[in-house]
């Protein structure tokens, strides 16, 4: 059966096992060996060349999701984007990238490109014409992220992927916000998508991984790349990730339903100020958003009115967890003035428009009456 045939949840459960022909058990088994046979081989297997057999079976799974030829899977998602990076950008090279970017993905460029000399220009905006205007004539590579963190944004892919094709610049895209389940970009164009599999694709705030997807060209050159860089995956966690992903459309799509209920709930609470989702209609890119994501997603954010202090709200909460990370079972929250976005200035934080009543919200599975119920139970006690 052609693999682009199968359905999403197929695809989850299925695509990617290994057959356990000595048992017959219905699960993959977990090949620990770091350590194998060498002749009369075609593949040299070992855990840092990305091919053990948990490794290359997994990544199968990842290509099928995001409609490639293939995937590689890394040990965390900055493994994943920076092994990217450095194989399509070299010395003298120029990267454009969205203003608005995951902080770890900013610290990485700013602190290690000029170590590579390599050149980047943060765009101004989040429009197909900032990125058109910040294109040099050494741009090798245009790197987006859609839906934004964490006001989301959204970052018109198909024009932004028709940019590069018409320059002859690659794009890539971080699409771990979305998560397979609700964006597949390289649907609009785009050549190369990467995740934090520490978020939706793990999906249980236990584990930490990455994962790049894309032609089979284009990841023999980050293979080639990432072999030398180190950034694999134990195949313990490969196995828990093979088991995280059996429920990833199942998980995703109960957690989008919930964002949105919460979204529309929370649009019309007298002590929210403002909510961003690009779910709901007044949202200024609802429209894009609708006709390049499959579901909104389950991360939003809203402010509250501004008596209310967003912290000791947090803190009230019984239910809802505060949490530096995202994308679990669980519902979460964080301050983006307290945590991601702390180390920027008040007034860099104003003109990005993060206040202090800002709060973003991790939609999980639990059930929307509840998570209600814990909100307005914070909000009358501060
Ligand atoms: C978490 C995250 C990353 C980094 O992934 P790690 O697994 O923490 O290395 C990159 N991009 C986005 C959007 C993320 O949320």
């Amino acid at each position: 059966m052609s693999k682009s045939k199968l359905g999403l949840n197929t695809i989850c459960t299925h695509v990617g096992e290994i057959k356990d022909e000595q048992f017959k058990g219905s699960v993959s088994p977990i090949y620990l060996s770091s350590s194998y046979e060498f002749f009369d081989i075609d593949v040299k297997r070992y855990p840092r060349y990305f091919n053990t057999p948990n490794q290359e079976y997994l990544s199968k799974k990842v290509a099928a999701l995001e409609h490639t030829e293939s995937a590689m899977i890394f040990g965390s998602g900055m493994a994943a984007i920076s092994t990217m990076f450095l194989a399509f950008l070299q010395k003298g090279d120029h990267l454009v990238v969205q203003n608005t970017l995951y902080g770890g993905t900013v610290n990485f460029i700013k602190e290690e490109f000029p170590k590579y000399g390599i050149e980047y220009t943060f765009t101004n905006s989040y429009k197909v014409e900032d990125f058109e205007a910040a294109i040099q004539k050494n741009t090798k590579l245009i790197h987006i992220e859609t839906p934004s963190n964490p006001l989301l944004t959204i970052t018109d892919i198909k024009a932004v992927a028709k940019l590069g094709k018409s320059k002859n610049i690659l794009t890539s895209i971080d699409n771990t916000f979305a998560s397979s389940v609700n964006q597949n970009p390289i649907d609009f164009g785009v050549d190369m998508v990467m995740h934090s599999a520490t978020k939706y694709f793990g999906g249980h705030s236990d584990i930490c991984a990455g994962a790049v997807a894309s032609s089979a060209e284009h990841i023999e050159r980050i293979w080639n790349v990432g072999k030398n860089l180190g950034g694999s995956l134990s195949d313990m966690t490969v196995w828990m990730l093979e088991r995280s992903m059996k429920t990833l459309g199942l998980r995703v799509k109960a957690q989008t339903k919930n964002a949105m209920k919460m979204a529309k709930w929370l649009n019309k609470h007298p002590k929210v100020s403002k909510v961003y989702y690009p779910g709901l209609k007044s949202h200024p890119e609802h429209k894009l958003a609708k006709s390049q994501m499959k579901g909104f997603g389950a991360m939003l954010s809203f402010e509250l009115t501004d008596d209310l202090d967003s912290k000791r709200f947090q803190e009230e909460l019984k239910l809802i967890k505060s949490s530096m990370s995202l994308a679990g079972i669980e519902s979460t929250m964080l301050s983006p003035h307290l945590t991601s976005h702390a180390l920027l200035s008040q007034d860099e934080r104003d003109r990005v428009g993060i206040s202090d009543q800002l709060i973003r919200f991790s939609v999980g599975i639990e059930e929307v009456k509840d998570l209600k119920r814990d909100i307005n139970n914070a909000l009358d006690k501060i």
